[in-house]
């Protein structure tokens, strides 16, 4: 991680919580932990569903892998969101709160045999990912009635800086190849059809997705007049941006949903292709901005720099390590305080990238400080390992009403030696 940081002026993002408020979970249960927050979460899928309310059947289908915890999954689908799945324990924690069939999407690539089975099993739609998986899909599972594939736009398209450049992405079909799967599979009774794409992650940029859209809609135009196909729906995919620096906004939904509302009228409509249904399937937007991790300062340490060790580790947010991401910092109780003095924030992890924040002006700290790390309700306790003995965090869900509810409790040594075999081991 090597970002430099130069933040020393920016506004401080609100917590929907106090300092009181989270010491008295402490009480319960020891940091570091994974805080949600139940309406933050409907609020956020209502919005989601509110823009594309002109659409008929629009669908998200929330992306499992951003926040694998079945309780989310529960509240999501409550507010009509289906699950977006791309390994069998997806599936399957879908499957556990009542999730079937067309609710869940099967979006993998690589793909295990057993996998393509669990998906036909439940009846999840399928995504393929590359057009050999038509033979293999129909050798090991056979073949659905409705199937879609994932388009990989090449150099059609410039991707963005976390999902990198299409060209080198290993997902998806190239158009020839997709053109060829249609076709393939409409020979093998495949009835009915989607078309997908995931271009951008973490995108702040409306228009960016709008134009991904475009390109769908055009694409569907093609597939009609070309191959006579009628696509049933199409999957804007995920990828909607948060803002996790403070001078950052968030991406006006409102305004996205009319945007792909005038480029689906002036492209589908006069070809009679307005029946196609549209579907997303976001992760971070949902939960996201939704998710705080909360730790303590364990250790203070000057060197070189001034270094503020937490209890928490790399291991329960590795977004900073991996891509240099930011997170916005909230020093509890001291939110008033002026940034006198900069930090690298670090876990304790015997690797140097094991840190939250790098150079980050911030109130002056004292051992047993809470600091809450914002917006890691998606691929934060996701991307979880147990690298350096670290054992996972707990997961904590503050309902509507206020009540915490335990959604996950924390690994313990138990959960760690569960799979370890030796001489002396109870096995
Ligand atoms: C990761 C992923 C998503 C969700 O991405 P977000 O950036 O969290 O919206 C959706 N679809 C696929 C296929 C993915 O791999």
């Amino acid at each position: 991680m090597n970002v430099i940081e130069h933040n020393t002026t920016m506004p401080n993002k609100s917590l929907p919580f106090s300092k009181a408020d989270i010491e008295a979970i402490c009480a319960q249960y020891p940091t570091p932990f994974h805080l949600y927050d139940e309406r933050g979460l409907r609020e956020q899928a209502r919005r989601l569903n509110a823009a594309f309310a002109w659409c008929p059947g629009f669908r998200e289908y929330f992306a499992v892998k951003a926040t694998p915890n079945p309780t989310i999954l529960h509240i999501l689908g409550e507010e009509g969101c289906g699950a977006d799945c791309s390994s069998l324990a997806e599936l399957l924690l879908a499957e556990r709160v009542g999730l079937t069939g067309s609710d869940m999407m099967f979006t993998s690539n690589n793909t295990a045999a057993a996998e393509f089975r669990a998906a036909r099993e439940l009846g999840a739609i399928i995504n393929l990912d590359d057009l050999a998986h038509l033979g293999f899909l129909e050798q090991h599972a056979g073949l659905p009635e409705v199937l879609s594939f994932r388009y990989n736009p090449g150099p059609e398209r410039v991707g963005n800086a976390i999902i990198g450049n299409p060209v080198e992405s290993k997902f998806g079909l190239t158009r020839p190849q997709l053109l060829a799967g249609y076709r393939l599979a409409r020979e093998r009774g495949v009835r009915r059809f989607g078309l997908h794409t995931m271009v951008a992650s973490n995108e702040l940029n409306p228009d960016y997705i709008v134009e991904t859209a475009t390109m769908l809609f055009e694409l569907a135009v093609e597939l009609a007049t070309m191959l006579d196909i009628r696509l049933d729906f199409i999957n804007l995919g995920g990828g909607i941006g948060i803002p996790y620096r403070p001078e950052q906004a968030h991406v006006d939904l409102a305004a996205l949903g009319a945007g792909i509302e005038r480029a689906y009228r002036s492209i589908l409509t006069p070809h009679g292709l307005d029946s196609i249904k549209l579907c997303m399937e976001c992760g971070r937007l949902l939960t996201g901005p939704n998710g705080v991790l909360i730790a303590r300062v364990r250790h203070l340490k000057h060197t070189y720099k001034r270094y503020a060790g937490l209890d928490a580790t790399m291991a329960d947010l590795m977004r900073p390590g991996m891509y240099g991401a930011y997170h916005q910092l909230t020093v509890l109780g001291k939110e008033q305080q002026p940034a006198g003095e900069t930090y690298d924030v670090t876990g304790s992890l015997c690797e140097n990238n094991d840190k939250f924040a790098i150079d980050r002006p911030l109130p002056v700290l004292e051992v047993g400080d809470l600091v809450a790390i914002h917006d890691t309700g998606a691929h934060g306790q996701a991307m979880g390992f147990n690298y350096n003995g670290k054992l996972r965090s707990a997961e904590l869900l503050r309902r509507v009403d206020g009540r915490v509810e335990l959604i996950r409790r924390a690994e313990t040594l138990d959960d760690y030696f569960a799979t370890l075999r030796f001489p002396g081991s109870d096995f």
